[in-house]
């Protein structure tokens, strides 16, 4: 296995996928992709999206709301686009305004049209294994143990965070019962007691809190695989600024049996994730009475 599990290679081949898919079976899938306000950090992502969509073949019509838009203002637009046929995918840039319930506008989504998943629904069915969509960062942390022939099955495996995004669907994919699943998992958070001794007997270790360098060589096993989710800015040389993930890479590699980079890691897998999703969405809307089971399956075996 290589030491360093860097995103492109899995980015590349799943941006195959999505083009040769896109050919086969003469999709055009579009997406809206709606914003409150114009966040200059929410822009950089929202750029792109629209950027790295369009080179693969997705359509994607922003569409940006006032900052001051009302919950009801905003339930009305995505019912309108629940009802457009032309729109194949839905996504709600974050974070949204405080006056805005997050998971009241989750679930107002289609659940046919829910890139992103975050509708209840969606995130119900990765319990139940059922068919639907996975959220972005979890499926590319999929992905990429998938590429990189890390199959967690019996494995202990230890995941640091349990946001609703990241960390607690990802546990529920990887105790699925399947190839590339089937781990044994712990998830932490910062109510975790002695922490270092879970993190200490993990063969496979995820990271996901959100704060810089937090995972030390002393608190992994020699051989363990370490895969960062984390992107955390911080200030190198005075007025230098620069992106570094939860692990403490350098202090980390020579210890670990292998790592991903950050940047150049799972980040880098995300916004092609959520293209294979709005694919996803497009084929249903184009066979609705069948069911597009096995897609995930399609990817790596493509
Ligand atoms: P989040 O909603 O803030 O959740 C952070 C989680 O980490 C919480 O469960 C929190 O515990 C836990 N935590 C925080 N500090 C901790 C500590 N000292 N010890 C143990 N647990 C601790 O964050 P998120 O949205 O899941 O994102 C996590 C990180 O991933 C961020 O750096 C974010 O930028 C990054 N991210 C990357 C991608 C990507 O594409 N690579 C996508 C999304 C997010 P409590 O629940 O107890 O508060």
């Amino acid at each position: 296995m290589d030491k360093q599990l860097t995103g492109k290679p899995v980015a590349t081949k799943l941006k195959n996928f999505i083009k040769a898919k896109i050919e086969q079976e003469s999709l055009q899938p579009t997406m809206a992709l709606i914003q409150l306000g114009k966040d200059p950090a929410s822009q950089f992502y929202v750029e792109n999206i629209i950027k790295n969509g369009a080179k693969l073949g997705c359509h994607i019509d922003l569409i940006t709301l006032a900052v001051e838009t009302t919950e009801a203002e905003l339930a009305v637009k995505i019912q309108d686009l629940n009802d457009d046929v032309s729109y194949h995918g839905i996504m709600i840039q974050k974070p949204l305004p405080r006056h805005i319930d997050d998971t009241e506008i989750n679930s107002l989504v289609s659940p046919l049209k829910d890139i992103d998943s975050l509708n209840p629904i969606n995130l119900g069915k990765i319990v139940l294994e059922a068919d639907g969509f996975l959220p972005c960062t979890p499926f590319a942390v999929w992905l990429m143990m998938q590429y990189y022939g890390i199959d967690p099955q019996g494995k202990k495996l230890v995941i640091l965070g349990r946001s609703a995004v990241v960390g607690k669907p990802l546990a529920n994919i990887l105790l699925w019962k399947r190839p590339f699943a089937n781990a044994t998992v712990t998830v932490c958070h910062s109510k975790t007691k002695d922490l270092e001794m879970i993190t200490q007997e993990a063969d496979i270790l995820i990271s996901a809190i959100g704060v810089p360098h937090f995972v030390k060589p002393d608190m992994i096993r020699d051989g363990a695989i370490l895969i960062d989710v984390g992107i955390n800015e911080v200030s190198d040389e005075p007025g230098e600024t620069k992106y570094v993930g939860d692990i403490d890479y350098n202090g980390c590699i020579d210890k670990a049996l292998a790592i991903t980079p950050v940047p150049g890691g799972v980040g880098t897998v995300t916004t092609a994730v959520l293209m294979a999703n709005l694919v996803k969405a497009s084929l249903g809307h184009k066979y609705p009475n069948k069911k597009i089971d096995g897609f995930f399956d399609l990817i790596f075996n493509a």
